[in-house]
């Protein structure tokens, strides 16, 4: 169960990437898998090299693309865990119409999004996740547009597990990973994962001082899903955690496949020239 490979990680010292690499790699081998039972795909970003980083099979995808790609590679092999990856950027601007729809079609996929709050890759600017008043080479007079509340929308998204965690947190990042690979269904994980090369706001120790553990919330019950969303609220996202787990709702792989126990990817799909030119005729 050795998920590391030889590969030497092309981030600057001190990303807070380098703890959701080591998180998945720990949290794969704590969920019993082998390498060749994980796919990881990722993104454009500086986080979407993750998935050369894993000793897994990897698809280094297009910007915005990796929850497309990631529930093809899921829907032809049922029985490969699949984690898709990429920035706030890559997951919360360019790809979020496939978030949303990922999240409502409960595809049984674990989404990890390393959340920095900046752009990275093309040197710093700012994101759909950066605060009011956040100063980059893209908004010089400070950022007018609010950030998005991402747990609050995938909550109204109809999300059946949602959870956030701090790069800094190995072991309950670790824990948070493994258990949204062992949820049937979208596990939507965002990692508050510093960039400490462009964001010089939203630093280690800004986090430090502003993030709650939601475990040291008296009563906090990751079923509610109303206490979820009010405790988002009053804690601006700023909550680290299991928000919310709905376990009782079935997976999109598990109605579609409930046909079959054979992967798409395991079926004989040869097919007669006689039957194709039949089927090709009810679209002519
Ligand atoms: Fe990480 Fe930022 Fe460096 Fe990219 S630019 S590798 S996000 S620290």
């Amino acid at each position: 169960k050795e998920f590391r490979n030889n590969v030497k990680p092309n981030w600057c010292p001190g990303c807070g990437d380098f703890s959701v690499q080591a998180a998945i790699q720990r949290a794969a081998a704590n969920a019993g898998l082998e390498p060749d039972q994980l796919a990881v795909v990722s993104g454009i970003g500086c986080s979407g090299r993750i998935s050369g980083y894993i000793n897994a099979y990897g698809f280094h995808g297009i910007h915005g693309r990796s929850l497309p790609i990631a529930q093809g590679v899921k829907m032809a092999n049922k029985d490969l865990t699949v984690i898709a990856s990429g920035g706030d950027g890559d997951g919360f601007a360019i790809g979020m119409g496939h978030t949303i729809h990922a999240i409502r079609r409960n595809i049984d996929v674990t989404y990890i999004v390393m959340d920095n709050q900046i752009y990275g890759l093309t040197k710093g600017q700012t994101s759909p996740r950066s605060d009011v008043g956040f100063k980059t080479k893209s908004t010089p007079k400070g950022s007018i547009e609010s950030s998005l509340s991402v747990m609050e929308m995938a909550l109204t998204a109809g999300a059946t597990f949602v959870a956030q965690s701090f790069s800094t947190d190995l072991k309950d990042l670790t824990a948070i990973i493994e258990a949204g690979i062992k949820h049937k269904g979208f596990s939507l994980i965002n990692v508050f994962s510093p960039c400490v090369t462009y964001n010089k706001i939203n630093t280690y120790d800004w986090f430090k001082e502003n993030l709650t553990k939601l475990a040291d919330i008296e009563g906090y019950d990751p079923s509610n899903r109303m206490q979820a969303m009010q405790t988002l609220m009053e804690k601006n996202g700023l909550v680290t955690g299991l928000i919310y787990q709905n376990a009782n709702q079935p997976s999109y792989q598990e109605l579609v496949h409930n046909y079959s126990e054979e992967p798409l990817s395991h079926a004989d799909l040869k097919i007669s020239e006689e039957k194709f030119n039949e089927l090709l005729s009810e679209f002519m």
